[in-house]
């Protein structure tokens, strides 16, 4: 498994997202990360990439940052809200 292959749902709504069968192949800190989130203010931990930016907030999300999301070699939290911004695979 290469390094950065973080393992997410784009098939699933946001609010489908299974934290323990995620918890096989994300890296720890991106796994303690998601659940500090969850337990704070963001309704929903994860949200789609919103074109150039995150669902949830509508900042705009840094183009490499993009560019590795869309790769499926990681995700990102969002710099401006804290959720987790994955791409929506359709
Ligand atoms: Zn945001």
């Amino acid at each position: 498994m290469p390094e950065l292959n973080i393992y997410v749902y784009p098939q699933h709504k946001a609010g489908d997202f299974d934290a323990d069968e995620a918890a096989k192949g994300v890296k720890r800190p991106l796994l303690q990360q998601y659940e500090r989130i969850r337990r704070g203010r963001a309704p929903l931990a994860l949200y789609p990439l919103h074109g150039e930016a995150c669902g949830h907030c509508y900042t705009a999300v840094p183009l490499h940052r993009r560019q590795d999301i869309l790769n499926s070699q990681s995700v990102t939290a969002c710099e401006a809200c804290g959720v987790i911004v994955y791409h929506a695979a359709h």
